[in-house]
């Protein structure tokens, strides 16, 4: 369920930025995204660390693109995880 919402919001148009876009998603939907991280990985969604490999301080600079940078506001996955899981 999580891979299909992801692979849903890679689709999105990207909108060139330099920063770790803000999550417009609702609380509930932010609940409900924690709890699953939580159950997959152990880890809560800080917004500062990979909920994968638990990588800390991950910073906007560490992406290749606008599109990874919002994939990282989404699952909170660092660009080397998110390489792992999509390519
Ligand atoms: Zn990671």
């Amino acid at each position: 369920m999580l891979i299909n919402f992801l692979k849903f919001k890679k689709g999105e148009k990207k909108n060139m930025s330099n920063e770790i876009p803000k999550s417009e998603k609702s609380p509930e939907m932010e609940k409900v995204l924690n709890d699953m991280t939580e159950q997959c990985f152990g880890r809560s969604r800080t917004g500062k660390q990979c909920v994968t490999c638990g990588s800390e301080a991950v910073k906007a600079e560490d992406f290749k693109d606008d599109l990874s940078r919002k994939e990282f506001s989404i699952s909170m996955m660092c660009q080397c995880c998110q390489d792992n899981m999509f390519s």
